[in-house]
């Protein structure tokens, strides 16, 4: 199985939409756009929901096989290291290793030597097709570029050969990650970094760099767009051209980390997707849940009054729930409406509050945030929660699959 040109990663944390969302899916390929579909969920979110990657896989199998979905589908273990990739190993077939924390950190005086000196031949100034001005590195850059990025190159080697050899002839895919970190990479960074991953031997699928600006869980991008869309269309750039310099897989392509609805941004990378006629990955935070909360509410009597007590407990929680997601989200606390209000809202106030649609005034992106980072309150709801979601499964899986395909596949992989 094989990755195609497109793909995206979906998140359900609790594994009931699995059909709703690749019905959006199957929406896209009825239409003629090609999408692999890749269930992702981190370790954090296994942990806080009590959920196994083997509860991810029977979903996804169970999602394809309801559907008579044929083209291939992965399960990804997202952002995994050295510590907790061998949780993953069996349920999952594509792996998002995290080396993030290694960048910066010193590798071997002579190791960084000798992969400068294999890279000698980029010193001086080159171009790269598609992009106008010319590269110029000298010497010193090459080493302390090389310097910074060499530890993780290692890591993410170490990583990988874990997971080849736990893996036995099964064939996976590989992504590494950087984008947990505080400062972006420029795309002549990304350029050297490809040179070593390839050089270690890893045959890379997709690579998630940190571009610049906030990418912050269910909300829109924050930041500088034309400063993105330069950096994007250079990736891509860089991306093509490491793959013929350094024998990278062919299909190799970007993997950007959205963090869902980056909404402003979709139209410029769609634009320079069909120019350079690249692929991407497209991975997506666990907005489905809010799909499954706005379904509830929409569905109103005990649906809106369960969304209405996942808030409230949401707010007196509010320290405990945010912790783990300090740095990707952005919630002015007086900004949120408070249990009282809420407990007045109806099905309309509440939806309108919750959905991601910029034009509605009644959108609140603080009250969505503390939600999308609420769902441990769901889950320790148990089979009360579940037993809702089942009873409003049609109302829940029609916001779902026209979130995914109206909001995200649209606008960034048809016209
Ligand atoms: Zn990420």
């Amino acid at each position: 199985m094989k990755l195609k040109k497109y793909s995206l990663g979906i998140g359900d944390r609790f594994a009931h939409q699995g059909k709703a969302q690749l019905s959006a899916i199957i929406q896209a390929k009825e239409a003629g756009v090609d999408i692999t579909p890749v269930w992702n969920k981190s370790y954090r979110e296994h942990q806080i929901i009590g959920s196994k990657p083997a509860d991810t896989r029977r979903a996804a199998d169970a999602a394809v096989k309801a559907t008579g979905w044929r083209d291939p589908y992965f399960v990804d273990a997202d952002h995994i290291g050295m510590k907790n990739v061998d949780f993953f190993l069996d349920s999952s077939d594509f792996f998002t290793i995290d080396v993030a924390d290694f960048i910066g950190k010193p590798a071997a005086e002579s190791k960084v030597d000798t992969l400068a000196k294999q890279l000698s031949r980029y010193v001086g100034s080159w171009s790269i097709p598609g992009i106008d001005e010319k590269v110029t590195v000298n010497k010193e850059q090459v080493k302390k570029i090389v310097g910074k990025y060499l530890l993780a190159i290692e890591e993410a080697s170490t990583i990988y050969n874990h997971i080849l050899s736990q893996k036995q002839g099964e064939s996976f895919a590989v992504e590494v990650s950087m984008d947990e970190t505080s400062s972006s990479q420029t795309p002549v960074e990304l350029f050297f970094i490809l040179a070593g991953l390839a050089h270690r031997g890893i045959p890379l699928n997709t690579i998630a760099p940190k571009f610049s600006g906030e990418f912050n869980k269910g909300i829109d991008y924050i930041g500088n767009i034309d400063q993105f869309t330069r950096e994007f269309e250079q990736d891509v750039a860089v991306v093509q051209f490491a793959v013929g310099e350094f024998k990278l897989p062919a299909d190799l392509k970007l993997s950007v980390h959205s963090g869902s609805d980056k909404f402003s941004i979709y139209q410029p990378m769609h634009r320079i997707l069909k120019k350079f006629d690249a692929g991407v990955h497209l991975k997506t935070a666990g907005t489905t849940w809010l799909e499954e909360l706005i379904g509830l509410a929409e569905a109103g009597g005990e649906g809106l009054a369960l969304a209405r007590e996942i808030y409230k407990e949401a707010l007196n929680r509010y320290d405990e729930l945010v912790a783990p997601y300090l740095s990707v989200i952005h919630i002015i606390t007086g900004q949120l409406p408070t249990a009282k209000e809420v407990e007045k809202w109806d099905e309309e106030a509440f939806t309108s509050a919750l959905r991601h649609d910029q034009d509605n005034p009644y959108f609140n992106l603080h009250f969505r945030q503390l939600l999308h980072v609420g769902y441990k309150i769901a889950a320790a709801m148990g089979d009360r929660y579940l037993r809702l979601l089942r009873k409003n499964e049609n109302v829940i899986a029609k916001n779902v699959s026209e979130n995914i395909f109206e909001r995200h596949i649209k606008p960034i992989f048809m016209d």
